[in-house]
């Protein structure tokens, strides 16, 4: 905003100055804003503009052009407003106060201004020239110059020393890298909202704990599965289907809901019907991960039961023997669990969702020959929900809706790797580190789109 005039190069002026004093200027110049206070205060109205501006030297600041409109800078350097209103009392009756001196950071200046305090006769308060187009109220560095952290931590896990040294060499401006770290936070609660402009009506839901510094917080997700962009995430104490609820009641309209896909976690079904989705699709690949896990297990129990049996009965047997002896007797087992593995996975391939579902029935009339434990889990945990497992092959939802949660899982696996949680000392850290990656990520996400022939679900969003 503010330009040197007639400077070629960039004015730096008191950089290392600049550095220490970074958001501090509030009480910065405290004495001399004093100083200046008095001598304001004691004079009349007509010459208060024409008051000692003290040691400042003018530095010879224009205003940017864009910016004319808006601001202007007196015979003694001070940035005033053209329009000044009381933020208080939205008053245009207002007067001239004193000065008061910020040291700024931006790409075109870096160093002291003064900016023009104004008096509401209304409400008898005061106020300092609204700057916010360019500087955030509790920040010295320019919001053009902040963004440029970010759009680098939108690109990969560069660390704070090395966006400090970007700083430098591209702008020969120096910062700490304890500033940049300030700059990075922008989400200051425990809720990020991507600001979508627009959803589709398709999502993903996921959960993850996430552990700094010996404390945890749940991390929920909302995600757009057909933009493929996130939408929102909430990091909560505890683990709550009350957050979930409210996650995703807060940033999905009523009339917006159709389908959402999440795994089979207890009382997501509730807070779905609650939320009145259309269709609530169970995770396909985490039905798969559940049942090979009790397959896994069955078999290592199995294989335990043996052992103990063949080394108490045979105590002279070789260990190879035994295992030999243990791999005979599972056969039968395994080939049990073979055959009901490839029926049940076998709904999975259809692709129409007329006939995923009358192979249920095949399945039903096969189960006598599934292994016991293969066959109660299904019945207790498959057949009762079996369509929320197909859904993903219903008309109109085809196509749109997934049969897994992948989508949201890679999105967390590309905001919070593993190998990088422990890079960070605090929550506020993280979250706005996953702030700035989803930002890149829904900003890839938007390019990919652009280059790619728009498929038909996606036309209404580009
Ligand atoms: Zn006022």
């Amino acid at each position: 905003m503010v330009f040197k005039k007639n400077n070629k190069a960039l004015p730096i002026n008191n950089v290392l100055d600049v550095q220490q004093k970074l958001f501090g200027f509030e009480n910065f110049n405290h004495g001399k804003a004093k100083k200046r206070n008095s001598k304001t205060r004691s004079r009349t109205k007509e010459t208060q503009s024409k008051f000692d501006v003290g040691d400042y030297k003018d530095p010879q600041l224009r205003i940017s052009d864009e910016y004319t409109n808006k601001y202007y800078i007196d015979e003694d350097g001070i940035v005033g407003s053209l329009n000044p209103i009381c933020p208080k009392c939205n008053s245009r009756k207002v007067t001239k106060w004193d000065i008061y001196s910020k040291n700024v950071i931006s790409e075109e200046y870096c160093g002291e201004i003064l900016i023009r305090r104004y008096y509401c006769k209304r409400c008898k308060k005061t106020f300092i020239t609204n700057l916010n187009d360019y500087f955030d109220s509790h920040s010295n560095i320019s919001n053009s110059l902040k963004e440029k952290s970010w759009q680098i931590k939108e690109l990969d896990w560069t660390s704070l020393r090395n966006i400090a040294k970007f700083y430098n060499i591209f702008y020969g401006i120096n910062i700490s890298h304890e500033t940049v770290r300030k700059t990075l936070i922008v989400v200051e609660g425990n809720e990020i909202d991507f600001k979508l402009p627009k959803l589709s009506g398709y999502y993903g839901y996921d959960a993850q704990w996430i552990k700094i510094n010996k404390k945890w917080r749940f991390r929920h997700a909302l995600y757009d599965i057909v933009q493929r962009m996130p939408i929102a995430e909430l990091f909560a104490e505890e683990e709550s289907n009350e957050d979930v609820y409210y996650l995703i009641n807060k940033y999905t309209e009523p009339k917006n809901r159709t389908a959402i896909v999440t795994d089979t976690k207890p009382g997501y079904d509730n807070v779905m019907h609650k939320l009145k989705f259309k269709r609530h699709q169970y995770c396909v690949f985490h039905f798969k991960l559940n049942l090979n896990k009790l397959i896994k297990d069955e078999i290592n129990a199995k294989k335990r039961k043996l052992k103990q049996k063949l080394e108490n009965t045979y105590p002279d047997m070789a260990k190879s023997l035994i295992d030999d002896q243990i791999k005979e007797e599972l056969k039968p087992l395994k080939n049990e669990i073979r055959y009901a593995l490839q029926l049940i996975y076998y709904i999975f391939k259809e692709n129409s969702f007329e006939k995923a579902n009358s192979y249920i029935q095949l399945i039903k009339a096969n189960m006598i020959h599934f292994p016991v434990f293969i066959k109660e889990y299904i019945q207790k945990t498959f057949l009762p929900y079996y369509k929320s497992y197909l859904y993903y092959l219903e008309k109109p939802y085809k196509n749109k809706l997934d049969d897994t949660n992948n989508k949201t899982e890679g999105y967390f696996r590309a905001t919070m790797p593993k190998g990088q949680k422990r890079k960070f000392r605090t929550f506020k850290g993280i979250i706005n580190q996953i702030y700035h990656r989803g930002n890149g990520f829904i900003k890839n996400q938007k390019e990919k789109q652009k280059k790619q022939k728009p498929k038909r679900s996606m036309q209404k969003f580009i």
